[in-house]
């Protein structure tokens, strides 16, 4: 078997259709092949290091091949793999539960296998809750201009990314759109709560028409990530809150991607203080080791399901459902919060870099710099269609691995990562600005 670079990228481009990619663009731009993990660095077959300035796709929470998740597995794997949860049970699904509604305030964790999933079974949950409640034309959704949550015909119809979308309009369901408070929209002088609230008021104005149809509004807490890690005041959950009261509207949080610590709280919602109807977790649950997802509740919704009639209960599956190797995992990384005082760790190593950030935030081409637990983002000035190719390209050749969205850089590392890996990042960034790639 070859250790070569070079053979694993063209067999990859052969058998592997990559996602989120035009394929043909790998006529140019190189796939890269990765042999190992270790920690915040990801190493390839040439013994190149890249720090993982992405988390592999805001997954990675304590970096590769975490000594603690590893053992854990491995106890798992010689203990119980899965078994079908329908009519079954097993110690790890039933302690993550437990430990999940004790952190979300929440219950009656139901599962999924990736965030789609997880955003599918809050929409479908919200519905089947006001149909059970004899209120059956509560049917439509509301979400955020630039929202994600994620790819499957339920989740597109709630994302509105263009690119991802528009293609598959006919195969959508139309939903509502309210403006973003994404900050970085506001007027001259306008305070971001300011803004914040005036989207706020948008809502109402589409709850007062329309609340009567309306099942849910979903919405990613305090930071919109695939928008550009558009950031976001807290005022605006703590009024959303308010108002789905006010007019009966469940209020969904994504906590997809901002959940487990990413936002310095351990869920996003944390920082208004409010507890959604439905939380949909993923990503950096199992510390970006397995795919799984969890759909949280309140306990008025399950009893709305709660009955004789088999068809009030939520007949939603997947095989996968629960799996005993995913949950073990996800239990770890919930001791590893624990022990090890990860919150606390985090906000100390983001204080140190901060002067490190404001240099970098100094620079002439950098716009809206912003900063949000364990996630640095700015916009970059004068950019051209490509830039973000390009930036990858380059940051690459220096080791580090990112995916600018757009014109906006945003670093998301392992909570792994070193403080003198963060000061490396930004000087690089810093190199890559002054070379004027654009
Ligand atoms: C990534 C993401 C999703 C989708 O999760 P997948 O595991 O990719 O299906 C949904 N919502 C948000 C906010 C996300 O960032």
């Amino acid at each position: 078997m070859s250790q070569h670079n070079q053979d694993w990228l063209a067999r990859s481009r052969r058998a592997v259709w990559h996602p989120c990619t035009q394929m043909k663009q790998h006529e140019q731009l190189p796939i890269v092949p990765i042999a190992r993990g270790e920690g915040a660095w990801l190493i390839d077959f040439e013994g190149r290091r890249f720090l993982d300035g992405v988390s592999s796709w805001w997954v990675n929470l304590f970096g590769h091949a975490n000594p603690r998740i590893n053992v854990a597995l491995m106890d798992q794997m010689n203990t119980l793999e899965h078994v079908i949860l329908a009519g079954f049970t097993q110690k790890p699904v039933v302690e993550l539960s437990e430990k999940l509604g004790e952190l979300t305030g929440l219950g009656h964790a139901f599962y999924g296998s990736d965030g789609a999933s997880a955003t599918e079974i809050a929409l479908k949950m919200s519905y089947h809750y006001w149909r059970n409640r004899g209120q059956e034309k509560k049917t439509g959704f509301v979400s955020l201009k630039n929202s994600y949550h994620g790819e499957t015909l339920g989740a597109l119809s709630v994302t509105d990314v263009p690119l991802f979308s528009a293609t598959y309009a006919p195969l959508l369901r139309e939903t509502h759109r309210v403006m973003s408070p994404d900050w970085r929209l506001a007027e001259l002088g306008e305070s971001a709560e300011a803004y914040a609230l005036r989207a706020a008021d948008q809502l109402e104005a589409l709850f007062k028409q329309h609340a009567t149809d309306l099942a849910a509004f979903i919405v990613e807490p305090l930071c919109q990530g695939a928008a550009g890690m558009a950031m976001y005041h807290p005022v605006y959950l703590r009024r959303v809150r308010e108002l789905c009261d006010e007019y009966n509207v469940h209020l969904v949080a994504d906590e997809i991607a901002m959940g487990f610590g990413r936002t310095g709280t351990l869920f996003a919602c944390e920082h208004a203080g409010i507890k959604p109807d439905l939380i949909c977790l993923s990503k950096g649950i199992t510390g970006g080791y397995l795919p799984l997802s969890a759909v949280l509740t309140t306990d008025e919704i399950y009893a709305a399901f709660y009955a004789d009639d088999v068809s009030r209960g939520f007949l939603h599956s997947h095989s996968y459902t629960g799996n005993a190797l995913a949950c073990r995992a996800a239990l770890e990384v919930l001791h590893i919060f624990k022990d090890e005082d990860v919150l606390a760790t985090n906000r100390q190593k983001a204080s140190i870099v901060a002067p490190d950030f404001a240099r970098l935030s100094a620079h002439p081409r950098v716009r809206n710099a912003r900063q949000l637990g364990m996630i640095w983002a700015f916009d970059v000035t004068d950019t051209q269609p490509g830039f973000a190719g390009r930036l990858f390209t380059a940051a690459l050749a220096h080791g580090v691995l990112l995916r600018p969205i757009g014109s906006t850089i945003y670093l998301m590392p392992p909570y792994v990562v070193t403080v003198a890996e963060l000061q490396q990042v930004f000087t690089t960034l810093l190199t890559l600005l002054d070379e004027n790639i654009s």
